[in-house]
């Protein structure tokens, strides 16, 4: 098995707060990684790191063999310039708590902005993709709406397809439906399943215990800026050995 994302060592502060005090954790290609952990544990200022969108204070992270944000040079890394990193970036995609789409954009322009703009690809390839790929998560009817038409489910199944408009190598899932009513939570992860399914390489930050137990390959506990446990989810979710991890189950269950 291959390795998709490589942390070490990774430290992060924000002024006097450290906020990652020193992680590790490796993603083999085609697995579900879940994150879990109390609100302040770091959890999407780890994601936010792994795509560049923070730039760790210390340690390193790969993806797919090659840092982000960085150039290798013998044994010294130097900082790329913007432009490269956007480019870097388009190999992951990031799905949002609160969707982020383009007000202003139909569905379909949403999807497509991105592999016009940042890949230049031709509009009417892309074009076709995105009509795919808005019916492979269930809104084919919706290419004309704006997001202010759609329920919150419908809007992030359509962040889910932008995301995925770019091919990326590994999607990044910061609490998907957080933000959802209760009856809307099932048909975003019912497309989380079906990426899982086919083989997607994700890490997903998610409260969801019950979708943990069925779709993770490794459970992350996160606390205090450290993964204080890690593993199945049978071991880490039904036999938890920190007492931290207990305690929180506790509360989430
Ligand atoms: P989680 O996603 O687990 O709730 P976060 O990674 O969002 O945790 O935040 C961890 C800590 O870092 C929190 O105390 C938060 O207030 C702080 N933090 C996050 N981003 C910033 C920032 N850009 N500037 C200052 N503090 C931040
Ligand atoms: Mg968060």
């Amino acid at each position: 098995m291959t390795v998709m994302v490589d942390i070490r060592s990774v430290h992060k502060s924000f002024g006097p707060l450290d906020v990652l005090k020193g992680i590790d954790l490796q993603v083999r290609t085609g697995e579900v990684t879940v994150v879990l952990g109390p609100s302040g544990s770091g959890k999407s200022t780890l994601l936010r790191t792994i795509n560049h969108l923070e730039k760790a204070d210390r340690g390193e992270i790969t993806v797919d063999g090659t840092p982000i944000g960085y150039r290798r040079a013998g044994d010294r890394l130097h900082e790329l310039p913007e432009r490269e990193v956007l480019r870097r970036r388009t190999k992951i995609g990031f799905v949002f708590q609160n969707f982020n789409l383009f007000p202003h954009l139909t569905v379909l322009d949403n999807v497509i902005e991105a592999p016009v703009s940042a890949l230049k690809r031709p509009r009417k390839e892309a074009e076709e993709d995105a009509r795919r790929l808005l019916a492979r998560v269930g809104l084919a009817d919706k290419s004309a709406a704006y997001p202010r038409q759609l329920s919150g489910g419908q809007q992030q199944r359509v962040a889910i397809a932008r995301a995925l408009a770019l091919k990326p190598r590994l999607l990044l899932f910061d609490e998907p439906t957080s933000a959802l009513d209760p009856e809307l939570v099932g048909e975003v992860l019912d497309v989380i399943r079906d990426l899982a399914a086919r083989g997607t390489t994700m890490i997903v930050v998610t409260h969801e215990i019950a979708f943990a137990r069925e779709v993770a390959d490794t459970v992350v506990f996160m606390a205090d800026g450290r993964i204080v446990e890690q593993g199945p989810p049978a071991a880490v979710l039904d036999a938890p050995r920190e007492e931290r991890t207990r305690a929180f189950l506790a509360k989430v269950l």
